[in-house]
């Protein structure tokens, strides 16, 4: 059976010694990796000190972000190389933060989904629909494509191996949470997607995560869904409580 994950994604929040102070709080209190794989996902700024307080612990590190390229005249940008150097385990991309303010776009998703596996680390993917969308009734179409062009190109084992995120747009943030009913059948429209695109076998092994307003009250129902393995937590990984609170709901 697939193994849950839940991953924090602090945003733009903390400072270096925050962020470490959270990590000293939390590190040997994380549950066994052979029961859920437990990831906080920090700024970049943040991940040589969270890596070298995590180190032979179970929290795994994530970074929100990454570009494309291993090195060169990118101003600004920080190489998966450089990340993976640091022992960082995965990397989320296509937030809908980040493709709402930051203008990325599925092409890019797709590249940066490449550089990051070429790079031994797993991609978090995100996907989601605005209100408008939801209400449009498009939300199954956008979600098909914006999976099948994150995906595009993989392998069906690399795909079999990386984790997809549903964030429903209107839910992040808002105290507004998918019921979890819409939650699991909207990751169905992305574990059918995975099966179009790379077979029944790796749609049934792909880790499909729920995001949106997910706190220690509500996991538990979103767990219990067919289509739901985990879940990526904005607010409610900030807090050490919270965060331990959350893995202990799913272990
Ligand atoms: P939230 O954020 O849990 O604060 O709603 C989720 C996310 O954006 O990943």
């Amino acid at each position: 059976m697939r193994k849950p994950i839940i991953a924090g994604n602090w945003k733009m929040n903390k400072t270096a010694k925050e962020a470490v102070a959270f990590a000293e709080a939390v590190k040997n209190k994380i549950p066994s990796n052979d029961k859920v794989d437990s990831v906080i996902g920090s700024p970049a700024l943040f991940l040589q000190g969270l890596t070298e307080a995590a180190k032979g612990t179970e929290l795994q590190i994530s970074a929100q972000n990454c570009y494309f390229e291993n090195a060169g005249a990118f101003t600004g940008e920080n190489s998966p190389e450089a990340i993976a150097d640091l022992g960082v385990d995965y990397v989320i991309i296509g937030h809908s933060e980040r493709r709402q303010y930051f203008h990325e776009t599925d092409e890019d998703i797709n590249k940066k989904a490449k550089a990051i596996i070429d790079n031994g680390m797993t991609p978090i993917v995100c996907c989601g629909e605005t209100l408008e969308q939801r209400e449009g009734g498009e939300t199954e179409e956008w979600i098909s494509g914006q999976i099948s062009a994150a995906l595009k190109g993989l392998t069906a084992e690399q795909v079999a191996n990386l984790v997809l995120a549903y964030e429903p747009i209107w839910a992040i943030g808002t105290g507004k949470s998918s019921s979890a009913e819409i939650a699991n059948e909207t990751c169905g429209v992305v574990r059918q997607t995975v099966a179009k695109d790379f077979g029944q076998e790796t749609a049934d092994k792909v880790r499909i995560q729920y995001g949106g307003s997910v706190k220690p009250e509500n996991i538990k129902e979103y767990m219990a869904e067919e289509n739901i393995d985990g879940a990526l937590v904005g607010g409610a990984s900030l807090q050490p409580d919270s965060f331990l609170a959350l893995l202990e709901a799913v272990k």
